[in-house]
């Protein structure tokens, strides 16, 4: 097993341990309903909803998005970003509404974030001398209530993460986590537009007003979408999730994944030019005027 020392000292207060693990190390880990500390970790704790857990949880329980958000999730920001979200909304004594004495009642589709407990994935992207290197790793929280490290159970972080199905979530949330990365890595200094901060909550929680407003807005008039697409985005959940989040990197990070109208921006392009161009007019207009003035003036003062 390689492991090397992640934070460069013995001890941290976070739980973590200071070590980095691959898909190969081994760690033992066991959590079943005989762990005295049983349910422990579904309460007190912020659970943050992916737009995967969520379209997942609502199929589940069969609610629409509105009635799921209403019912069962609390608004947040996504840690340290700007960036609006939802966690689930814990009951008055601070339990996971989902969680009874028997367990995770919705385990089957339970969201990322359990999933991935105790075993975090990390990457790290620092300048070297050939530009940006990354470097993704595992680490292992380890809390001292949960007893599940006592079990004799072993596995390789692949095996555990297989069995908890982390694999699939790591596919569906990839491209929405690197927005949030990324506009993390912004820091709060660059600020963002109500409505893209309001575009981004509705992407992010509601797919079928995502599809109204794809379908229903101007948007078709503004992007080129092709055929194909629009018919698959239509009917299809997953693929309308990916679009979404083509369409929010392209709307806070200026990228093309999804491209304006050619003819769009040239007519935007030529309103501008012409905006400048009646700019110019009016300063050449202003600029006469003053120069008759003086002249006139000139005239008026020469003949004094
Ligand atoms: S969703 Fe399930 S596993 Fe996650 S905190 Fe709630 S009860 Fe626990
Ligand atoms: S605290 Fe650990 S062992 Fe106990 S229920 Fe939670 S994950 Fe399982």
């Amino acid at each position: 097993m390689t492991e090397k020392s992640l934070f460069g000292k013995e001890k941290n207060p976070s739980n973590i341990l200071p070590v980095k693990y691959t898909l190969d190390s081994k760690i033992k880990f066991r959590c079943h309903p005989g762990v005295s500390c049983f349910t422990a970790c579904c309460g007190d704790i912020d659970i943050i909803l992916t737009p995967f857990d969520i379209l997942r949880l609502r199929k589940h329980l069969n609610v629409n998005a509105d009635e799921f958000l209403a019912r069962f999730t609390t608004p947040t920001f996504i840690q340290k970003t700007d960036l609006p979200g939802v966690k689930i909304h814990l009951d008055d004594k601070g339990r996971c509404p989902f969680v009874t004495p028997e367990g995770c009642t919705i385990y089957s589709e339970r969201p990322s974030a359990c999933r991935y407990y105790p075993v975090g994935m990390a990457n790290f992207h620092e300048g070297g001398e050939d530009g940006v290197e990354s470097e993704q790793f595992f680490f292992v929280v380890k809390e001292p209530h949960c007893k599940g490290h006592e079990e004799d159970k072993e596995w390789t972080i692949r095996e555990w993460r297989e069995d908890q199905g982390v694999d699939l979530c790591d596919d569906m949330n990839r491209k929405w986590l690197e927005i949030v990365m990324r506009r993390k890595s912004f820091g709060f200094q660059a600020t963002m537009s109500d409505e893209a901060k309001k575009i981004f909550f509705m992407a992010s929680t509601d797919l079928d007003k995502f599809r109204h407003f794809v379908f229903y807005s101007s948007f078709l008039k503004t992007y080129d979408v092709d055929q194909e697409t629009l018919d698959k985005i239509k009917e299809d959940d997953i693929a309308m999730m990916q679009f979404s989040f083509s369409y929010l990197a392209s709307v806070l990070f200026g990228t093309e994944d999804i491209k304006m109208n050619e003819d769009l921006i040239k007519e935007r392009v030529q309103q501008i030019k012409d905006s400048q161009g009646d700019k110019e007019k009016e300063a050449e207009k202003m600029y006469d005027q003053l120069k008759g003035d003086r002249e006139a003036m000139q005239a008026h003062l020469s003949t004094k």
